[in-house]
């Protein structure tokens, strides 16, 4: 039986995806991002429910009228460290006519992750850099797999929003942003990206399960420079959220 290690859920979602939206937060990911504010989703063992497709999604449906206009995304953690649970879950949304997404970092890329792509109606995929070492520096793992993942939702013209964090020092840096929106111009599947300013509200989850948080001091990125950031995707005629 088909079982999903589950962090948490959220019932109003409003920022992840389309709308008003059902939010499935699961627990596993293979990535350490540096400014993580999720880490105590990173271990599949630390999940707080284990939960079969059917279950979460009686769940969703008590909240069906909410999210008429919205809909069901699934986040994490990276949600395909467990592709089977959300495909099987996606499929019932789809069944019920609810607008599906799943956000992720692209990192898992394979055919069992390609079946639960298929089930949703857009993907939230988080590029934490467009520069390959840097990526590495910043999540401890290749870039390499986030484009074959980003190629991939082209060929199959799947709807795509694209996340980028802009952390001061790190990637707010006009030369990599320039270089990321320039990347993404070529993308006809690419409906908006999401340029979200780095903070350190999460800092306080590693002080809490014992970690140095890496980005200690950094500060939270200005609006100065956020509207810079903004303005370099948008110069390249991408729409920008
Ligand atoms: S991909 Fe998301 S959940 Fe995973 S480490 Fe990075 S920020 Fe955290």
């Amino acid at each position: 039986m088909v079982k999903g290690y589950i962090h948490s859920h959220e019932s109003f979602g409003t920022v992840d995806g389309p709308g008003i939206r059902y939010v499935v937060f699961t627990q596993g990911c293979p990535l350490r991002c540096k400014y993580c504010h999720n880490c105590d989703t990173w271990k599949r063992e630390d999940s707080k429910s284990v939960e079969t497709p059917e279950e979460t999604f009686l769940e969703i449906c008590r909240y069906k009228n909410y999210i008429k206009k919205g809909g069901v995304t699934v986040t994490g953690g990276d949600p395909l460290t467990q592709p089977e649970y959300v495909t099987e879950l996606l499929k019932l949304c789809k069944k019920e006519g609810i607008h599906t997404a799943i956000d992720t970092s692209g990192f898992l890329f394979n055919d069992k992750t390609k079946e639960a792509i298929d089930y949703a109606d857009l993907i939230l995929l988080d590029i934490k850099s467009i520069d390959p070492a840097q990526y590495k520096e910043l999540t401890g793992v290749e870039l390499a797999p986030t484009l074959e993942f980003a190629e991939y939702l082209k060929k199959i013209g799947k709807p795509m929003w694209v996340r980028h964090v802009v952390v001061p020092g790190i990637t707010d840096n006009d030369e990599l942003l320039g270089k990321l929106a320039d990347y993404l111009v070529h993308f006809d599947n690419l409906e908006k990206v999401e340029v979200l300013p780095y903070h350190s509200l999460g800092e306080y989850k590693w002080q809490k399960m014992g970690m140095d948080y890496p980005l200690k001091g950094v500060e939270q990125l200005s609006a100065e420079r956020w509207e810079n950031a903004k303005n370099i995707f948008k110069s390249r005629g991408l729409t920008v959220r």
